[in-house]
């Protein structure tokens, strides 16, 4: 069976895992656990420490961004009172790229979600929250509490910071703007289902695996041909409990405190950036079929929707053909 790099994380099953001690011998790929997933990067070629050096760099991203680590600057904003913390330029950047989409996204994407996100836990809990927590929960959530100004951050009425939904983006373009600077031209970087297609595989685009929602793993809805993209993912089925036949999985909608409930079962972003890539695909899943395509075409983006009916619908940039029965998708 052709094998072909997956958007999540059954990925790792499908790379090359090569050992990236024995220098120059490409591809060089290395793996690590780091941000709550499984990290993959796969260099074709560049410059020996490339590899090593894009890993490092994932881990002071880590530290900057995560909520769980105490020295973050995440960690100082949700601790801080409504004080004003300085931060790293680039926690303002991103603070700034996850406010622009969620002003586009008329709050869809919220950055200021995290009781919800905590009160669901769905990776731990198995039955849903009482409806007076979730109204308590709602109180705190609203990214307009959150002003920059500079490299200060102010977290007003409470309101704590989960970049959850668009860190991994980040830290993407962050990693392919190192990679080119160590003259690699040709890379997969995978964190964890964020995917950036570096160039090309000998002159060929790389070809995606869109996953099947809730199949096994090596089961695609279609194949995507890319090269200098970034594809992010997210869906119903990658973390979620089921309670009484209903599924309730990880992406709340900030408006009512419950998760998505609109028949998306995954949406794809295909974008040059993945930021954006990673905060749209959280704000399209939320935001249904229509206003997912208007935001995306405000972004320049394309999208690629799997329905719960099992409908494929992709955005105008996106050209489809069947290839021995399977959809095979081009951007135009
Ligand atoms: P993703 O897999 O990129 O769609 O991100 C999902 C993660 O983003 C969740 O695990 C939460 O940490 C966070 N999240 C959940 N709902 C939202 C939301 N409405 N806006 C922003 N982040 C969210
Ligand atoms: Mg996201």
């Amino acid at each position: 069976m052709k094998k072909y790099l997956y958007l999540l994380l059954p990925l790792l099953l499908t790379l090359p895992l090569f050992c990236s001690c024995e220098k120059n011998v490409y591809p060089l790929s290395a793996t690590e656990f780091m941000m709550d997933t499984v990290i993959t990067i796969t260099v074709y070629d560049g410059e020996a420490d490339a590899l090593d050096s894009a890993m490092k760099l994932c881990k002071k991203y880590e530290n900057l961004f995560s909520r769980t680590v105490e020295t973050s600057d995440i960690v100082k904003i949700n601790n801080s009172n409504g004080t004003p913390v300085t931060v790293d330029p680039e926690t303002s950047e991103l603070l700034k790229i996850a406010l622009d989409i969620a002003e586009k996204s008329d709050g869809a994407f919220d950055p200021t979600v995290l009781p919800l996100v905590e009160l669901w836990n769905v990776t731990k809990n198995t039955t849903p929250p009482k409806q007076d927590k979730i109204t308590e929960g709602l109180k705190s959530v609203g990214y307009k509490n959150i002003h920059i100004d500079g490299n200060t951050v102010t977290a007003n009425n409470g309101v704590k910071l989960d970049l959850g939904g668009i860190a991994k983006g980040y830290i993407t373009d962050k990693v392919v703007e190192h990679l080119k600077q160590k003259k690699v031209t040709s890379a997969i970087i995978n964190l964890g289902g964020n995917l950036y297609l570096l160039g090309n595989k000998k002159g060929e685009p790389f070809s995606v695996g869109i996953q099947k929602p809730f199949g096994n793993s090596d089961q695609h809805s279609a194949v995507l041909m890319m090269e200098n993209k970034t594809a992010v993912t997210s869906g119903v089925y990658q973390r979620y409990f089921k309670h009484n036949g209903q599924l309730y999985h990880h992406i709340i909608d900030p408006k009512t405190g419950y998760p998505a409930n609109n028949g998306l079962y995954a949406v794809t972003v295909v974008s040059d950036s993945s930021s954006l890539a990673d905060g749209l695909s959280t704000a399209c899943l939320l935001l249904g079929t229509e206003k997912a395509t208007a935001l995306a075409k405000e972004y320049g983006a394309e999208l690629i929707i799997i329905t719960s009916d099992d409908q494929l619908i992709t955005t105008d940039g996106i050209n489809r053909n069947t290839k021995k029965g399977e959809t095979v998708l081009n951007l135009k």
